[in-house]
């Protein structure tokens, strides 16, 4: 650990486990922001410290997002800082205990609340890779929320260092804490122009060292098939039956290929994810994801010709396919600011650890923000095994991210100057 990350390391563990006992639980299909009231108990939290620590503009808005600003070095850029607030719905996150296990001497970690969740090293390579680390785990009835208390842990950690070391020459610094990730995505409502920044970052990674700036590109295809209803009885040669044609098209699917279950790495894939409707009418919606655009659309195409197929077989019925762009690969926005890469390496450098670039088989709100014209990689927080109850996340790592911020601040100042 360098001596930055050593002095940061009992600061981020605090407001780590206060954050994480707080529910932030987020809502799919609600058309609000936030979509639930409780993510706001952490805004207001975190509005009070940033004003405790002695930031400027400090405000929570209409849709639940927190703004503070440092000022630093005039002539460097302002470098966003971004995670966000809410927890995923997929696991309950109402009372989590969080425990610390000191010193990780390598062999299965039990959880008080629930014996049959483990943490065992040889299932978690990550795990594996921390021993002698404090390891921070929930009591096997919650998820953590690592993901992303531990992002806003540290960049909280992080400003108060450097507020606290006003000789540090930094580049002047945004921190924006959003809502609803995990079921919106994007931080549709950041407001970009008041926000100022000219580069960002999302904490919002997992494993030590890693830069995060590709995603997918995504899209939602709904198919859907009207047949001809009637009543059984009186239906032989009238009835079209739409759950029939629409169990056709998704038998036709690629068995070998194309789908989560088959694929990894930069290969992408189309997956049904709801079948809904009756024998009038069915729907099926697929989300479809690639890294490359051109790939992306042989997928979107697939789907199409799919569909042909069952309106070729029986032109009685009719098929329609709409496709709603959803977020793009991050990179190729990325790719034309490479500087917002060589600071994040610069920093990570600095911290003692070599960078590792991997891509997402995801999105990320820089994904959208890149879009809109805010490049914004993902930088790693020492959390794992996110929207699990083995939910994890390493001391030592974290202490680590948030000693990258400040240097990455520093780094910024240095290369403007
Ligand atoms: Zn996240």
């Amino acid at each position: 650990m360098t001596p930055v990350a050593a002095e940061l390391a009992d600061d981020v563990l605090d407001r780590f486990l206060r954050y994480a006992r707080i529910d932030t639980q987020s809502a799919a299909g609600v058309d609000a922001s936030p979509s639930t009231e409780k993510q706001l108990d952490l805004s207001r939290l975190l509005r009070d410290e940033l004003e405790e620590i002695g930031l400027e503009d400090v405000r929570l808005d209409e849709y639940g997002y927190v703004y503070g600003s440092l000022p630093g070095v005039e002539s460097a850029p302002a470098i966003g800082l971004i995670a966000h607030v809410d927890t995923s719905p997929d696991v309950t996150g109402t009372d989590v205990k969080p425990q610390v296990h000191e010193g990780y001497s390598g062999g299965v970690i039990e959880l008080p609340g629930d014996p049959s969740v483990v943490l065992d090293p040889e299932e978690l390579p990550l795990l594996k890779k921390k021993l002698g680390h404090d390891i921070v785990t929930t009591d096997g009835t919650t998820l953590l929320g690592a993901d992303d208390k531990a992002g806003v842990a540290e960049i909280m950690a992080a400003v108060a260092y450097l507020k606290r070391n006003p000789d540090l020459e930094h580049a002047p610094i945004r921190v924006s804490f959003t809502v609803d990730e995990e079921v919106a995505g994007g931080a549709e409502h950041l407001d970009l122009e008041r926000f100022g920044a000219k580069y960002a970052y999302t904490l919002d990674g997992s494993e030590l060292g890693e830069i995060e700036a590709e995603t997918f590109n995504a899209s939602k295809v709904t198919i859907t098939i009207r047949g001809r209803s009637t009543h059984p009885g009186t239906a032989k040669g009238q009835l079209v039956n739409a759950v029939k044609l629409a169990a056709d098209l998704i038998a036709a699917l690629p068995r070998d290929g194309r789908s989560p279950e088959t694929t990894e790495e930069r290969q992408g894939f189309v997956h049904p994810t709801k079948l809904s409707g009756g024998a009038e009418e069915a729907t099926i919606e697929f989300i479809v994801r690639d890294h490359d655009v051109a790939q992306m659309q042989e997928h979107v195409a697939l789907l199409r010709r799919l569909a042909d197929d069952v309106k070729e077989r029986e032109p009685r019925a009719s098929v329609e396919v709409r496709e709603e762009e959803q977020y793009r690969n991050m990179g190729e926005v990325i790719e034309q600011h490479p500087e917002v890469i060589e600071a994040a390496e610069e920093a990570i450098r600095r911290i003692g650890v070599e960078p590792v670039h991997s891509i997402i088989r995801g999105g990320t709100d820089g994904a959208r923000l890149s879009q809109r014209g805010l490049p914004t990689p993902n930088l790693f927080t020492g959390g794992s095994e996110y929207h699990s109850r083995r939910e994890w996340a390493s001391v030592q790592d974290m202490a680590a991210a948030a000693a990258m911020i400040v240097e990455l601040a520093q780094v910024w100042a240095e290369r403007t100057a």
